[in-house]
């Protein structure tokens, strides 16, 4: 496509920002409108897999969010108790070329992702309300201060989250975002917390995870079988009541967080097969598209997939409609393969029955680290287009 074209992109999360840096790395005119009045902070810990490492390299990103990465050996799943059922994975994966984890702050990926940006193409406190579309263009009513007005593109790229407006716009039945019976609490020390080792460590219908990050502080993710909208008064002591017997240092751990900086989320993925990803000039992204659960930690990588494989299509294709289509043919399926993994993964962690926490107990320990690695590699397993 000779002549710059011009895409809207609603959400500055980390998939509109990152299919923002896609499309202008392939000449588009880029903006982004983001409801919130300013870049929000972003207060845990994000997994980035090799395949998201990749496509940061290909956005030309990776430099700034690898260093605020740490790769660190060591790590595996224990009981509360504190008992190893296996602890051999986190060493062979963190020396795997193709299976590789780097844990950074959320912050800084958001920080790295809008630096790459100039500052006019992200524009804060805009909420898209409307979308109208023609055979040639996609029109959207914008919210923002003192006024109300249109914005007008080739394309829109829906990044506006499991949750987005767009998609219940164009596609009002189609997708639908499902409690997933769990919810998560998440949180990051306030200071340095050495840790001797990370692990993930399973519980009936609960899990822990402990993974320190660059600066030193510890990222910690904690999960229940609650009813959906369930809260209370002091997350923090909740989570303090739930998982304050379970082994050192995870009491310790906790009471370094303030109360402020527990985040607590129910977790909702999208129902599958997903249907198509395009409706006309607007195509989904992120978890617009694909929201997943979080257990593999991918559903932020498949978004970074996303934004790369929409900026080759568009570049590649003769014309927006066969980009669009080259798009939603490659995604599909990947995202609807990894959703399906996370779902498992899901489901083994949320056990409840003291019988099958056993069996999976049993299970874990039987499992040699080749196998879980084969595993991560089939959801690793992405690389840009040359
Ligand atoms: C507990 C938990 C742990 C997770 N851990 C990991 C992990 O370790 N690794 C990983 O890869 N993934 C992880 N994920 C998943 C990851 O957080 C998401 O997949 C990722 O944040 C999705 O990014 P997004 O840009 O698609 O959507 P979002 O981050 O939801 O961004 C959407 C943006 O759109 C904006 N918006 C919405 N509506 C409008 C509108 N009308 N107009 C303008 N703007 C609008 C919102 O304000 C928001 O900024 C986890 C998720 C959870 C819940």
């Amino acid at each position: 496509m000779s002549e710059q074209r011009r895409a809207i992109v609603v959400g500055a999360g980390i998939g509109g920002l990152a299919a923002a840096i896609g499309l202008r790395r392939v000449g588009w005119d880029v903006v982004v409108y983001e409801q919130t009045v300013a870049p929000r902070p972003v207060g845990a810990g994000i997994s980035l897999w090799s395949n998201a490492r990749r496509a940061l390299a290909w956005l030309g990103v990776d430099d700034a969010v690898g260093a605020h990465g740490v790769t660190r050996p060591g790590g595996g799943v224990r009981t509360s108790s504190g008992r190893w059922l296996s602890d051999s994975v986190g060493g062979n994966l963190l020396t795997s070329e193709e299976v590789s984890l780097v844990m950074v702050h959320r912050a800084d990926l958001h920080a790295a992702l809008l630096a790459a940006l100039p500052a006019e193409v992200v524009r804060f406190d805009s909420a898209v309300e409307k979308i109208e579309e023609s055979a040639t263009e996609v029109t959207v009513r914008l919210v923002a201060p003192n006024a109300s007005r249109t914005a007008t593109a080739d394309v829109l790229v829906a990044a506006d989250g499991v949750w987005s407006g767009c998609r219940s716009q164009l596609w009002p039945s189609a997708f639908r975002p499902r409690y997933a019976g769990f919810t998560a609490w998440r949180g990051v020390t306030d200071g340095s917390f050495p840790l001797a080792t990370q692990s993930q460590t399973m519980g009936p219908a609960a899990e822990f995870g402990l993974v320190q990050l660059l600066d030193g502080r510890v990222y910690w993710f904690a999960t229940g079988n609650d009813p959906e909208g369930a809260r209370t008064s002091d997350e923090r002591d909740e989570v303090l009541a739930r998982f304050g017997s379970w082994h050192s240092p995870i009491r310790a751990v906790i009471e370094a967080t303030s109360p402020a900086a527990v985040l607590r989320h129910d977790i909702y993925r999208l129902t599958r097969p997903y249907p198509s990803f395009v409706c006309d000039r607007v195509v989904l992204l992120g978890d617009a598209a694909h929201a997943m659960l979080p257990n593999l930690g991918q559903g932020g990588c498949l978004a970074l997939e996303d934004a790369v494989t929409l900026a080759h299509a568009l570049d590649s294709s003769a014309d927006v409609p066969s980009g669009l289509r080259a798009y939603d043919a490659a995604r599909r399926p990947r995202t609807q393969t990894v959703a399906a993994m996370s779902d498992q993964t899901a489901k083994l962690a949320q056990l409840r029955h003291p019988l099958l926490t056993t069996l999976r107990a049993a299970a874990i320990r039987a499992t040699p680290a080749s196998v879980v690695i084969k595993t991560l590699r089939r959801a690793t397993d992405w690389h840009p287009p040359s």
